[in-house]
């Protein structure tokens, strides 16, 4: 069986203008000529969908939006559904990002039906999971990821349309990294996991890592087991820090 694609995306969460359109262009620009065995993806707010996806059209940088209702359509004010992201040209979709499972209450559930009607929207998904600062003190790194994990996985499941972003929280917009060992630790322990939830196909989810990843740590961090690709906030939102991430699988040809 073969390997998972490495994933590099950047989530700009609440970030970005129409004026920064040129900043995507020369991202899409850049990642042409990286390695061709690597994949690229931008998770953007849902203003700049369209005029970004028309952008990117043919090239290698898929377009995305950073969360999805449960529901096609219907009457839930303010909210976005997976058809609609698809219609604006979005390929995937980000769910159960921590800052929506903590300031918006998503639950693993939640998360699960939001994964469901991605995949049923026929978008590609990234599920976040990861532990807190006290969850991770208390010991319970694991037990908080393992149950998020078994949560918030849609069933039934192709495993290759599947990316999990393990994010522990304290780690995003911080500055602050676990060690390559923690990494591992947590990476494999997924890795595992997927085997015995999803069987053979397990293996062919994508696993990053996500969590104040920057030009300086990246190589070190996609050197990691089972460490396929990374998910970048802060610094995917200039092309040049992104793109030196991106060249950790390589530099540019
Ligand atoms: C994120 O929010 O998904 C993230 C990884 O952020 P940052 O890279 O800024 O820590």
């Amino acid at each position: 069986m073969s390997q998972p694609r490495p994933l590099i995306a950047g989530n700009w969460k609440m970030n970005g203008l129409r004026s920064q359109l040129d900043e995507i262009a020369r991202i899409r620009d850049g990642v042409a000529r990286l390695p061709a065995h690597v994949d690229f993806a931008l998770l953007l707010p849902a203003t700049l969908l369209v005029e970004a996806a028309q952008l990117c059209r043919g090239s290698r940088l898929a377009i995305g939006g950073q969360t999805c209702h449960a529901a096609a359509s219907g009457a839930h004010t303010g909210d976005i559904s997976a058809e609609m992201l698809k219609d604006a040209g979005a390929s995937l979709v980000l769910v159960g990002h921590s800052e929506r499972r903590l300031a918006c209450g998503e639950t693993d559930a939640a998360v699960q039906a939001q994964a469901a009607a991605a995949l049923r929207g026929g978008l590609g998904i990234v599920i976040c999971v990861g532990e807190t600062a006290e969850e991770r003190a208390n010991g319970r790194t694991l037990e908080v990821v393992g149950r998020q994990v078994k949560g918030s996985l849609p069933h039934p499941l192709e495993a290759g349309r599947l990316t999990l972003a393990y994010e522990p929280v304290w780690a995003i917009g911080t500055g602050l990294t676990p060690t390559p060992g923690d990494v591992a630790e947590v990476h494999e322990f997924i890795r595992v996991q997927l085997g015995h939830l999803l069987g053979r196909s397990g293996a062919m989810v994508r696993l990053v890592y996500g969590g104040s990843v920057k030009p300086a740590n990246a190589a070190e961090l996609m050197a990691v087991a089972h460490v396929d690709g990374a998910l970048v906030g802060g610094a995917s939102l200039r092309a040049t820090d992104f793109l030196a991430i991106a060249a950790a699988y390589g530099p540019p040809a």
